[in-house]
C-alpha cells in the first residue's frame, strides 16, 4: 500500500492550520550535540522521550545499525560538518539491543537481491567494479562492540578537535532504558 497520499493529505492541513508553530526553532541544535543511532522505526519518538530531547535540540543522524565502519563514509562527513558548521561539540552513538542488523548476513541479503529480480550479472557487476558484498553489507554480532567500534574511529579520526567529546551508548527500544558503554 502505498501511504504517500494519506501523507500529502495530512500536511496541507498541518501546514494551513499552523500546527508547525510549536516546533519553530533554528538550524544550530541547541544542545550542541549530534547524535547517530540506528533508523529503527521503534526508536523514532522513544529516543527523544527517553532522552528529553526536543525539535532543534541535536542533530540527528541515522543509519541501519548506527554504524560507521570507514572514516569518511557519509555519516561521519556529516558529524564533521555538524561540529565545524554548526557548532556542535558532542558526539553520541546510540546503538540499540535487538538491532535487525545483528541478523543482517551479505549472503542472505544478495539472495534477497536475486528473489526479487536483481539479476545476478548485476551482482556481479558491481563486485567487479570494487564494491565488496561482504563489507558493504555486513552487520555485527555485538551490538555493544558495534558501538565501540563506531566511537573509535569517531574519536580518532584525524579531522576531529580535540574539544569534542564521543561517547556511545545502547538503548532498549522497548523502555528506553540506555546503557552507557564508553564516556568521556
Ligand atoms: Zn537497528
Amino acid at each position: 500500500m502505498v501511504h504517500l497520499d494519506d501523507m500529502l493529505a495530512y500536511n496541507e492541513k498541518f501546514v494551513a492550520g499552523k500546527k508547525y508553530i510549536p516546533y519553530e526553532t533554528n538550524s544550530r541544535p541547541n544542545k550542541e550535540m549530534v547524535i547517530l543511532t540506528c533508523m529503527e522505526s521503534r526508536l523514532i519518538e522513544l529516543l527523544l522521550r527517553a532522552l528529553n530531547l526536543k525539535n532543534g535540540d541535536v542533530k540527528m543522524l541515522k543509519n541501519a545499525g548506527a554504524m560507521i565502519r570507514k572514516p569518511y563514509d557519509t555519516i561521519m562527513k556529516s558529524i564533521l560538518v555538524a561540529i565545524y558548521e554548526l557548532g556542535a561539540k558532542e558526539v553520541v552513538v546510540i546503538g540499540h539491543y535487538d538491532c535487525g542488523m545483528s541478523q543482517t548476513i551479505p549472503s542472505e541479503l544478495k539472495e534477497k537481491m536475486i528473489v526479487n529480480g536483481i539479476k545476478q550479472e548485476t551482482i556481479q557487476t558491481i563486485e567487479r567494479s570494487g564494491i565488496d558484498f561482504e563489507e558493504e553489507f555486513s552487520g555485527f554480532e555485538s551490538v555493544e562492540d558495534s558501538v565501540k567500534q563506531s566511537v573509535s574511529i569517531i574519536r580518532h579520526h584525524p579531522l576531529l578537535p580535540e574539544y569534542v567529546k564521543v561517547h556511545g551508548l545502547v538503548i532498549d527500544p522497548k523502555t528506553g532504558k540506555v546503557d552507557v558503554i564508553t564516556r568521556e
